[in-house]
């Protein structure tokens, strides 16, 4: 099976066919920077002691520090991290905003650790990487599974560790340790805005009909967004089940019921089927919300939605990618779709180096002008080159990394 990895550069070859791009520029993108793995030993509970591995891959670092999330996922190893930490490069170049791009992660399935021996693994994360990162050399935030709570304890750990206490270093935390105001919210409302900015263009309608696959730090925020802004949110999924209504599901209540029973399972606002089902229902906007390879060559033409937007990263792969094109569907690709998550995340660091503080209004409202800009510029370019989002996506990007690189 491909990896993620693997589908990355798959991407990188079709898309600077369209552009001219060096030979040595893009052998130059094919390696990271510089791949680094630890080994984090953690005391449980119990008293036995257990050593997870952590990584952090760092990709290139043309336009900026490098800067991206860290995921905790039984699955996650350093293939993905690598191809992560890519996307990253391309999505801040996207974004136009001043970063490289760089990934980190932890082999562990966080639901399984207390908050005791989650605290100590996050701790441990940064004290083994406290050397390589930093506000102007590596600033990680969250991915999968981590949260405010995760920043912050990192945050002060490297403050332990190294004396510097500007909350630079890591952006994500929470309000009272120096985070910004909406990055709670911010992938999914930078994907709004995207949707926004492109809906009538990509001939959908005023009111769409939404799934959403994934109800986690960026699924749940977009239900909430999409359906208070007039939508039907017609199913969703988290890693235990799916549930739907054609009618549109209750998302306030739902979340209420996700909070109280641990999943979306057994709501009685709809009806429970299978996750792995989610992808194939009927509706005109797809947003996959969770993690990479969901849309693939093997299960593309079970697809039923007029549009996808990625606010995962790496969904849907380079074959199914051409099978959509073919049948008109578009993808609005990830390294548009959810770069409002990294934006913020700029501001975030943009604050705490200025020892500002931002309201929401203004944030939202740089995030809008920002999220509309690149996301009109990547449509007229993808008319321009005829050819389908993600690709003009790519070429934008790496015209930006070429000129930074120079
Ligand atoms: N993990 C998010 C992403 O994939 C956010 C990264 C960040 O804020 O640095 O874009």
């Amino acid at each position: 099976m491909p990896t993620p990895f693997d589908h990355a550069m798959n991407q990188l070859e079709r898309a600077t066919k369209l552009a001219f791009f060096s030979p040595e520029f893009l052998e130059r993108l094919r390696y990271p920077n510089r791949q680094i793995r630890v080994s984090i030993p953690v005391t449980m509970d119990d008293g036995s002691l257990r050593v997870f591995e952590g990584y952090r891959v760092q990709f290139n670092n043309a336009r900026g520090p490098y800067k991206g999330g860290i995921r905790y996922h039984q699955d996650t190893d350093i293939e993905e991290v690598k191809a992560l930490a890519f996307w990253m490069s391309l999505k801040c170049a996207v974004a136009n905003i001043p970063m490289g791009g760089g990934k980190g992660g932890v082999s562990v399935n966080p639901k399984t650790l207390s908050a005791g021996e989650l605290e100590r693994l996050s701790r441990g994360w940064m004290r083994a990487l406290a050397d390589v990162v930093g506000a102007h050399k590596d600033v990680p935030a969250p991915d999968v599974n981590t949260t405010p709570q995760i920043m912050a304890w990192m945050a002060d750990e490297y403050a332990k560790v190294t004396g510097e206490t500007n909350g630079a270093v890591i952006t994500g935390k929470p309000l009272d340790a120096g985070g910004s105001e909406g990055r709670g919210t911010a992938t999914a409302q930078g994907g709004f805005y995207v949707f926004e900015a492109l809906r009538s263009e990509l001939g959908l309608p005023e009111q769409c009909r939404v799934v959403i696959q994934g109800f986690g730090n960026a699924g749940e925020h977009a239900a909430e967004i999409w359906s208070k802004a007039g939508h039907k949110i017609v199913a969703t999924c988290d890693s235990k089940a799916a549930v739907r209504n054609p009618d549109g599901l209750d998302i306030a209540a739902l979340y209420v019921h996700k909070k109280s029973t641990g999943s979306v399972a057994g709501f009685a606002g709809g009806e429970t089927f299978e996750g792995s089902e989610l992808c194939f229902e009927p509706c005109d906007l797809l947003i996959p919300a969770a993690l990479e390879n969901q849309i693939r060559q093997d299960n593309v033409g079970r697809v039923q939605a007029k549009a996808i937007l990625e606010l995962a990263n790496g969904p849907v792969t380079p074959d199914a990618d051409d099978a959509l094109f073919a049948r008109g569907v578009p993808v609005i690709p990830d390294i548009l779709a959810n770069s409002g998550g990294v934006t913020v995340s700029t501001f975030e660091w943009e604050q705490n180096l200025n020892g500002e503080h931002w309201s929401e209004a203004q944030v939202f409202e740089k995030l809008k002008t920002m999220m509309e800009r690149e996301a009109v510029g990547i449509l007229n370019r993808s008319r321009e080159l005829k050819t389908d989002l993600r690709r003009a996506a790519f070429v934008i990007a790496l015209e930006r990394i070429k000129d930074a690189m120079k």
